[in-house]
């Protein structure tokens, strides 16, 4: 019989155990929470269930309260039930798979599985969170039933946000499990998941721990301060902004050389064994309680000077806190002329100065580091480049990274400055190959070791890669701005690729131009593109810089005009003889919810979606049809007949959202808000969101798809002012809204509200798509809406003047 996760157990309710089941019960799976009994239990409270059950209703109470968000939707910790190993030990029996989430030690670990294993039922999968106690001491003297469904499944913090799940088979794990949970993982719970191998840390925090502590460990002798590392080890290299020493400040200093020392223990043969010893200087913060963001202060704190707040980084020499200057370097400056990260990475890495000196032995140290560990850690370099994208959120792995810089070129200044080049790197350039990875015919392939040529990247059957389709010829038209692209069985995908993929005036009429190929030539389009990065951006809205400048040269009429072919093209969309599907992720605003919620038929959102219509932060409002199509979606849901006053809480609903500019915090809160309707899909895995869609479209085709006929709109209409009034009262009250924001909002409600109608009218959709655009126009007149656009566009967040 297939295998079934109906219901779940994490033992230990801490940081990742909380997490983990927030990811299960947000994926709407039942889950039992367990943690130890509070040994300190007053005598009066022995008996009491809510005292005994302290530690993980504490972390039930953590989870739900944690910013960013671990549940998808708060609700979601209904599902979640929290209990203790003492009382509530014979329901794990019940579960079909349980995880370990409890304090890193061996003996505690091992007692509590050799309970479990007294009490699991047959078949249920039962697996270790562990950070680096090897599997095989774990679970050594245990049943062959107990072994044949145990392994490692590692998941990252935060669980929900951080991509990867490491895989660890045991020795005696079953193929049939093994499989079971990495489909579940990529594909249930939206992980990226890489196979790892039993050994100390695992795969990616082998690899990241000894390029932290190395650098660590390196900066002193080339004179370099916490900051100076972290602007050379941040986004400048592909690297998150929170660099290394603010990730370390993160993660908590004392963890950090905790995983360093256990890795430096049980590493007595790697070659580099040295770079895992801390720095005197780790030591000497733990000791000192410098733990990072916990204790509010690592290698960076928040201090005063004459009463301001500064941000000040730790001077490791003098061991005091004071405030940095801007680093000084030609190849940060270099850098920042490069038009690619290839560009900039190469500028920092082989510039002169002693910054580009650092970098540089820190990364050729690496690389090496994580050549020599295959096979060792993990089978090929996918896994190695995978496990440090998804786990330490690097835009490129460090093959990828390799690549970039040029495998040939960089493999000569290693030896020039004196590194021992392993000898399969220089076997493979003997060889002839010149790359790690490279594509053929659509096909990713990379560099095996072990047969010491190319094989093809593995990808599941529901993984659809735009760029592999379009390196294969599938694209049948594009622009610079967005491509169509053949999906097969009759089905395109009309892609945007712009910077944050903002929408501009050449997708718009590209997309007319698409729709029309699709009619003549397919059977069904979905709308998505695949940018990189997590959450990434289906599209951060409409490109104001194009529309800034007709406003500046007094061009209204030309801003009419173009919305009014964006609003037509949507309209077009919407009402094809074909089904159309939305494929939204990440960052969705603006005028990219507007074409989900207005040109799709049905939308399939990734899990991670933050959807809002914005246009009121920048002094505008939805007109691409966003006012009209929220409406609709909104009340399009209502099952029985509501009438006149009765659309009052729908009117508050989008008005509300439009107006104060509300953002989803997931899919899930999106379906709340009315932008997803129940129809509407959400898909955990973003490498399958395109497929999903593909199938999507195929099942409306399948059921008969016609496409829906106009019909008069049900309007608010006079009845919007008042519900307006008092939206905006509570608002100012609470001080939401600024007097410019009334001004705008009042003109949006009534715009929602279909103007100068009777409450209950119906009228045409043209006509509020027209109240939109006048709106619109005139919002543009305003001086108020150009310093709120000039400040978006320089500061990149709002101004509330
Ligand atoms: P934590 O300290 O936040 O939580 C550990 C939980 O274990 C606590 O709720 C504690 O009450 C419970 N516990 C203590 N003694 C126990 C006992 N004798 N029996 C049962 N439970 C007991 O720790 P965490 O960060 O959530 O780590 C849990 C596991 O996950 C560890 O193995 C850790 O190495 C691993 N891990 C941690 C991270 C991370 O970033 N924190 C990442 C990946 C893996």
């Amino acid at each position: 019989m297939a295998r079934k996760i109906a219901s779940a157990a994490v033992v230990g309710a801490g940081v990742m155990g909380g997490g983990i089941a927030a990811l299960f019960a947000s994926r709407g799976i039942r889950t039992l929470l367990l943690d130890i009994v509070p040994p300190d239990l007053e005598p009066e409270n022995i008996g009491d269930p809510r005292q005994r059950n302290r530690i993980a209703l504490a972390g039930l109470d953590a989870v739900s309260k944690s910013k960013p968000p671990l549940f998808m939707d708060p609700w979601d910790a209904d599902l979640v039930s929290a209990g203790n190993l003492e009382d509530d030990f014979e329901k794990l029996g019940d579960c079909d798979w349980i995880v370990e989430a409890v304090v890193e030690n061996l003996a505690v670990k091992r007692g509590l599985f050799s309970r479990i294993e007294g009490v699991r039922k047959k078949g249920a999968v039962v697996s270790t969170n562990t950070s680096g106690l090897p599997l095989k001491s774990i679970s050594e003297g245990f049943g062959t039933e107990f072994k044949r469904h145990f392994l490692g499944t590692h998941f990252f913090n935060p669980v929900r946000y951080m991509r990867l799940l490491e895989i660890i088979p045991g020795e005696e794990t079953s193929p049939e499990v093994l499989d079971f949970v990495a489909d579940f993982g990529e594909r249930i719970l939206g992980k990226g998941v890489v196979w790892a191998k039993d050994t100390p840390n695992f795969v990616g925090n082998r690899i990241g721990v000894q390029q932290i502590v190395s650098a660590m460990r390196e900066m002193a002798g080339c004179g370099l301060n916490v900051v100076e590392v972290d602007a050379l080890f941040g986004p400048v290299l592909g690297r998150p902004k929170t660099a290394l020493f603010k990730t370390c400040d993160l993660v908590g200093i004392d963890t950090l050389a905790h995983v360093a020392k256990n890795t430096h223990d049980l590493v007595a043969q790697d070659e580099q064994r040295e770079s895992f010893e801390a720095p005197g200087f780790l030591k000497d913060m733990v000791e000192r309680k410098i733990l990072g963001n916990k204790t509010g202060g690592g290698f960076y704190r928040s201090g005063f000077v004459d009463g301001k707040k500064v941000r000040q980084f730790l001077d490791l020499e003098k061991f005091e806190y004071r405030e940095a200057s801007k680093p000084d370097f030609q190849c940060l400056v270099a850098a920042s002329e490069a038009k690619s990260l290839e560009e900039r990475l190469r500028a920092v890495l082989y510039g002169e100065d002693r910054g580009a000196r650092f970098a540089w032995r820190v990364t050729a140290g690496s690389l090496i580091y994580a050549a020599r560990r295959i096979p060792e850690i993990a089978d090929s370099i996918v896994e190695i480049d995978n496990a440090m994208k998804w786990g330490y959120n690097l835009e490129l792995g460090p093959f990828e990274f390799w690549d970039a810089l040029g495998v040939a070129q960089s493999v000569g200044k290693m030896k020039t400055d004196g590194f021992d080049v392993p000898q399969k790197i220089e076997r493979m350039i003997d060889r002839g190959h010149v790359s790690f990875y490279r594509m053929e015919n659509g096909k990713r392939l990379y560099y095996d070791f072990v047969s010491e040529d190319y094989a093809e990247v593995a990808v599941g059957d529901s993984v659809v890669s735009l760029a592999s389709l379009k390196a294969s010829g599938k694209k049948v038209d594009g622009c610079d701005s967005a491509s169509l692209v053949d999906l097969e069985d009759g089905v395109f995908c009309f892609e945007f690729h712009t910077k944050m993929n903002a929408i501009n005036r050449e997708i718009v009429e590209f997309m007319d131009k698409a729709l029309d190929y699709v009619r003549d030539n397919g059977a069904g389009l979905v709308i998505g593109n695949q940018a990189g990065g997590m959450p990434g951006a289906f599209s951060a809205g409409g490109d104001l810089r194009y529309m800034g400048a007709l406003a500046k040269e007094g061009k209204f009429e030309e801003i009419e005009t173009f919305l009014e072919l964006a609003q037509g093209v949507m309209q077009k969309s919407k009402y094809a003889p074909f089904p159309v599907v939305a494929a939204p992720y990440g960052l969705t605003l603006g005028g990219g919810c507007e074409i989900c919620i207005g040109a799709a038929d049905r939308i399939v959102a990734h899990a991670e979606l933050y959807m809002g219509l914005v246009e009121i932060g920048v002094g505008l409002l939805p007109a691409g049809g966003g006012c009209m199509n929220l409406w609709k979606k909104s009340t399009q849901r209502i099952l029985t007949s509501v009438k006149g006053l009765d659309l009052a809480k729908f009117f508050a609903s989008v008005f509300r959202n439009i107006a104060m500019a509300k953002v989803s915090s997931s899919a899930a809160h999106a379906r709340k808000m009315g932008f997803l309707g129940p129809e509407d899909r959400i898909v955990f895995n973003r490498d399958h969101q395109i497929g999903e869609a593909k199938k999507e479209v195929l099942r409306m085709i399948d059921d008969g798809y016609f496409a829906p006929v106009k019909r008069p709109l049900q309007v608010f209409g006079d009845a919007a002012q008042g519900v307006v009034n008092m939206e905006l009262n509570n608002m100012l009250v609470g001080g939401f809204a600024s007097e410019y924001d009334v001004f705008l909002a009042k003109r949006i409600g009534y715009v929602i509200g279909g103007g100068d109608v009777r409450v209950d009218a119906r009228i045409d959709e043209d006509v509020v798509l027209k109240l939109e655009r006048e709106a619109f126009v005139d919002f543009w007149k305003e001086s108020k809406t150009h310093a709120r656009i000039e400040h978006m566009l320089k500061m990149g967040k709002p101004l509330r003047n």
